[in-house]
């Protein structure tokens, strides 16, 4: 493992710390380094790897398409973008999607889209309402919506018109309205931030002041979405519907893709041939991942397995919290918690890699748990022993 680190480390730009593992393969929930070591996973690549590893019917599919067709550019249709385009349609609630290689390049496209309505309405609205300890990815405009100093400061300035209102707190969104603003974007459950959920009110007061200001409300659901929270999109679960979603992360159980969904009326007021394109989005490969996705998290019935194992982590978690002096808080729901410890996470996360378990944080002191969808109760039973023995 050694030689495969320095020789890592010599070759890659140093963007990340990494942990001190390479790994190798998968099975299931458990996934092996270099040395033959097994590990829990309750990481999922960062809530990637909703159907764990090397399952055999998604791999079969994607085996099937790179001997039949990987790539055709958005010059021509093919089959397995229009399978996915529907099945994501029939899921998401949205008339229209735009596929995409990764989640800050859906809300790219969601910004973009916003824009274009406006100018096509002839208003001339060009401001965005964000969150504070709101994520929305790296590239420039979504780092521009992105409140967190650390990932903004050395790149700015930013793209100009943005305001930063508090998460749950509708009379300081309020505040920021004018007549310039175009949307508002919002993940309605916060993932880097902390594992910060939307409460019901705050959701429906935004799409009641959208409507009453001509605002478009842009969820991101590239972490909280694809059945995290129990339902396919947290959003659902609220009553509330947005304008636009962008979705990630969890579409293509590990192979890179992402997608922007419309309303019909949005779709029909922005976006146009010549707008906005993507040599390598709508591919064959990462749409086959997307509908075979899609296809099992329905025959499996994913969210309704996602609803029941989360209830009994919320349940373990909880008895956590009330028994053990580091264990400040729980937040979250399904399979998308946080555990606010009294002391910092990263030496947890550290512990627990030693122990055979992947853990990950949200903010200096919460381990952020998103293992794969499909944990059963035994494997939160196997990872609370290791965290209690830690802790
Ligand atoms: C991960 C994430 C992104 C960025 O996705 P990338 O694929 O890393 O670009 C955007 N928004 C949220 C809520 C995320 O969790």
């Amino acid at each position: 493992m050694k030689e495969y680190m320095e020789a890592a480390d010599g070759s890659l730009v140093h963007t990340y710390n990494r942990f001190p593992v390479v790994l190798e393969r998968g099975e299931g929930v458990y996934l092996y380094d270099t040395e033959g070591k097994k590990y829990l996973d309750f990481a999922a690549g960062i809530a990637v790897s909703g159907l764990g590893y090397a399952d055999p019917e998604l791999g079969g599919a994607l085996k099937d398409q790179i001997d039949r067709l990987m790539h055709t550019s958005n010059l021509y249709y093919n089959t397995a973008c229009v399978n996915a385009a529907r099945a994501l349609i029939k899921v998401s609630g949205m008339d229209r999607v735009f596929f995409t290689n990764s989640g800050t390049e859906a809300n790219e496209g969601a910004l973009k889209a916003a824009r274009k309505y406006a100018w096509k309405k002839g208003n001339g609205r060009y401001e965005f309402i964000a969150m504070k300890d709101s994520f929305h990815g790296r590239t420039m405009g979504a780092l521009s919506v992105t409140e967190h100093e650390a990932y903004r400061t050395p790149f700015e300035p930013l793209i100009p018109g943005v305001r930063f209102a508090e998460f749950n707190n509708l009379e300081s969104v309020k505040a920021l309205v004018t007549d310039q603003t175009c949307a508002i974007i919002l993940e309605p459950l916060q993932g880097e931030g902390g594992i910060h959920m939307a409460e019901p009110e705050f959701m429906s007061g935004i799409r009641k002041l959208c409507d009453e200001e001509g605002i478009l409300m842009i969820c991101d659901e590239i972490q909280c979405g694809m059945g995290r929270t129990g339902s396919m999109f947290a959003w659902q679960s609220y009553g509330t519907k947005p304008d636009i979603v962008t979705m990630a992360k969890a579409i293509g159980s590990g192979v890179p893709v992402g997608a922007f969904g419309l309303t019909k009326e949005v779709a029909e007021y922005s976006l146009e041939p010549g707008d906005h394109g993507t040599t390598y989005g709508g591919n064959p490969f990462a749409c086959v991942a997307v509908a075979k996705t899609l296809e099992i998290f329905e025959t499996r019935d994913i969210c309704a397995h996602v609803r029941e194992v989360g209830a009994y982590l919320t349940e373990q978690l909880d008895r956590l919290v009330n028994e053990c002096d580091a264990a400040a808080e729980r937040r979250g729901v399904g399979l998308i918690q946080g555990l606010k410890l009294t002391r910092p996470a990263a030496d947890t996360i550290s512990r627990a890699l030693e122990e055979g378990l992947l853990l990950i944080s949200a903010r200096s002191d919460v381990i952020r748990l998103v293992p794969p969808l499909i944990i059963e109760k035994e494997h939160v039973d196997e990872m609370l022993l290791k965290l209690r023995k830690i802790l």
